[in-house]
This record gives C-alpha cells, sequence and structure tokens, in this order.
C-alpha cells in the first residue's frame, strides 16, 4: 500500500474524523519552508457535549476540548515517529498553543490554514474551519512534513452566504460578519481579544475561561437534521 494511504489509515485507527493534505510552501515560514506539506488531522467534537451548551460555556465542554486537544496531539505524535521511521522529517505542530513572541492568540503554525489548503472547508464568520460534513465541530491538529504528498484542492471562498447566526450569538459581539476568502488576515473575521477577554471576564471559573462554544453550537452545517 502506499504510504500516503497507510498514514491516512493509522491516522483513522488512531482517532481521527478527517484527514487531509496540503502544500504549503506559500504559507510557511521561512524557518519551516524544509517541511513544505502538511498532514491535517480533524477530531470531531462530541454533539451531546456541544448540543447541551445555551448562553455560555460547560464543565463538560472544557472536559471534552482538552481531552480532544490531546487525543490530536498523539496522533500528530504517533504519526510523525513513524514518518520518522521511514526516513523523512516531520514535525506535529501542538493542538493548543499559544506563543506570545508570534503575538497574542498565535501557535507554531495555523492549523485552519493548513486545512483549507488540504480542501476540508472554509473559514467561517465565526473564524473556524467548517466541514462540509461537521460544520464548526471539529478541532485540528497538523503535521509538516517532508515526505511528497498527493495534495488535496485548496478552498478558497466561504460557503456562509447570508447566514449570520454566529454573529448574532456571539455573547462578546466579536465576530465582525465578514465573509472570508483565501488570504484574509484572521482580525477581520474576529477581534480574538474581545473573546478572550470577555470569557475571561465572566466564565474563570468554567475552564479558566478559555473555551465558549456558542458560535460553534449555532451553525447550521454542524447541526445533524
Ligand atoms: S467563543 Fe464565544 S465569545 Fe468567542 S467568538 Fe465564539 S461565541 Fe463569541
Ligand atoms: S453560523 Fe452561519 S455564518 Fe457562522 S460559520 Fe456557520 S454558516 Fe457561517
Amino acid at each position: 500500500m502506499n504510504r500516503q494511504l497507510i498514514v491516512e489509515e493509522k491516522m483513522k485507527e488512531w482517532g481521527a474524523s478527517i484527514v487531509g493534505f496540503s502544500d504549503l510552501i506559500d504559507v510557511l515560514p521561512d524557518d519551516l519552508k524544509d517541511l513544505r506539506y502538511g498532514i491535517t488531522v480533524a477530531v470531531k467534537l462530541s454533539d451531546r457535549i456541544i448540543n447541551e451548551i445555551n448562553d455560555k460555556p460547560t464543565y463538560t465542554y472544557f472536559h471534552h476540548y482538552r481531552s480532544v486537544n490531546t487525543l490530536i496531539d498523539q496522533i500528530t505524535l504517533k504519526t510523525v515517529l513513524m514518518m520518522e521511521e521511514w526516513g523523512y522529517n516531520a514535525l506535529a505542530v501542538p493542538a493548543s498553543q499559544s506563543i506570545k513572541e508570534l503575538g497574542e492568540y498565535r501557535g507554531l503554525f495555523q492549523h485552519k490554514t493548513a486545512a483549507t489548503k488540504a480542501g476540508l472547508g472554509w473559514i467561517g464568520k465565526n473564524g473556524l474551519l467548517v466541514t462540509e460534513k461537521y460544520g464548526p465541530r471539529v478541532r485540528l491538529g497538523t503535521v509538516l512534513t517532508d515526505f511528497e504528498l498527493d495534495t488535496g484542492k485548496p478552498i478558497e471562498t466561504s460557503k456562509c452566504g447570508n447566514c449570520t447566526l454566529c454573529v448574532k450569538s456571539c455573547p462578546a459581539m466579536a465576530l465582525h460578519g465578514k465573509l472570508w476568502e483565501a488570504g484574509i488576515e484572521r482580525k477581520e473575521i474576529v477581534d480574538a481579544q474581545a473573546c478572550s477577554e470577555y470569557m475571561n471576564k465572566n466564565f474563570k471559573h468554567i475552564g479558566r475561561g478559555s473555551v465558549c462554544g456558542i458560535c460553534i453550537k449555532v451553525c447550521p452545517y454542524g447541526i445533524k437534521n
């Protein structure tokens, strides 16, 4: 079996809901350009837990959020070790990490950028990856590698259309209602500081005020009929 298929099968066996492949040469910082290919893993969030969110985050959601991040980190770590065994270089981008030196709320590399380049979805007016199958009810991880991959067709425009459900539901008024297209700055869509400050101020007792979930819950793409 070809090695890309093995990667996909293994990641799914380890818990991935969706796997995608991308060429990131145009968007990687210089110090990561030797690892030009991206492998995106999306793990679906539990519908029961997301559906329980109403006007504020829940304790269960916070625990779930962290559990799914841990699962993603395990999937990407196992993938890196497998690829290194095969003689390739690979790096797992942490599922959830803010590196202060890169600016507020920034990680090593943006999972959402890799996911759109892999053709897994678009960036919604909630600033999250929205997939056809699960809407924004996924969390993401990325492996960067020099293993040459057959890559997906990038998605460059939004399918949010006239919907503004997440924008209207955001208690922090942190969503600007802007329709995404590839290359647009995150700050044009979401005021990450307003989101974070609102959570911190009001829900410090629930998950240190770091996650809310309302803009995930309301998205029609994630709601099962
Ligand atoms: S997580 Fe909550 S506060 Fe932040 S943008 Fe979404 S709905 Fe608004
Ligand atoms: S709720 Fe509507 S506007 Fe917000 S991400 Fe989903 S489809 Fe897009």
